[in-house]
């Protein structure tokens, strides 16, 4: 009802195409949001990666063979081009943390279309450095896994994995600088959160897969179950 006299008030308009939302506290039409150019399988049953051939191959990336991660297995929603880009700057950088309802609402389809986390019980979100959170004034990945949490009816253990190395940006780094980068860089604030348990582990972006990868070594070091990986988008290229 509020949700309503708010939306007559100051009708919402969709950030791509500039229509007027049926919902308040949505950014994206139903019709923009369909054009968001979903991950599409078959998928490498570890990393997600999509393949090339038959959705119904069951097969592993050659980057999993030859280096199989700590993490169970990962999914992305998006393939990060396009609009989709502008919109995930949008939620970073101009802080239009609103979006956030848009991309879980995705998410969440796509977790249900595959399965994606039913065994986990707890939801955990990749950190962000105190010194980096200081100078973007929100941690996105934070705010997201917290979108999903309420909409799975999931647990959201909110600051429990901590970045404690300030580490340049990966995306600069050769694949080996990525991995010395990382080492040592998270810890758990309580080591018994993680033990026995299966996590679904969320972040905004998978690009080499090498800081959720580190966050779940330490996981797994801590005693966690099954490690569960979901991302908004990936950037990668069929293989
Ligand atoms: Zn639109
Ligand atoms: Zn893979």
């Amino acid at each position: 009802m509020l949700g309503a006299i708010i939306n007559l008030l100051y009708p919402a308009i969709c950030r791509v195409c500039s229509k007027k939302l049926d919902e308040f506290d949505r950014n994206i039409c139903a019709s923009c949001a369909k054009k968001l150019k979903e991950r599409l399988p078959p998928f490498c049953l570890r990393c997600g990666r999509q393949l090339k051939g038959d959705t119904e191959l069951k097969a592993i990336c050659a980057d999993c063979k030859n280096d199989t991660p700590h993490f169970d297995r990962a999914w992305s929603a998006c393939h990060y081009e396009g609009v989709l880009k502008d919109l995930i700057h949008d939620f970073k950088y101009k802080k239009i943390t609103s979006l956030s309802k848009d991309f879980a609402s995705l998410i969440i389809n796509f977790m249900k279309k595959y399965d994606i986390g039913k065994e986990s019980q707890i939801i955990l979100s990749v950190p962000m450095h105190p010194d980096k959170l200081f100078k973007r004034e929100i941690d996105h990945a934070d705010i997201l896994a917290r979108a999903i949490g309420k909409g799975l009816g999931i647990a959201y253990s909110g600051n429990a994995l901590k970045k404690i190395k300030n580490t340049p940006p990966q995306s600069k780094l050769k694949r080996e600088d990525r991995i010395k980068n990382l080492r040592s860089s998270f810890s758990l604030k309580n080591s018994s959160l993680a033990s026995g348990r299966n996590i679904l582990l969320v972040d905004d972006l998978f690009t080499t897969g090498s800081t959720v990868n580190e966050c779940a070594m330490l996981l797994k070091n801590s005693g966690a179950g099954r490690i569960e990986v979901i991302t908004l988008a990936r950037g990668d290229s069929i293989q």
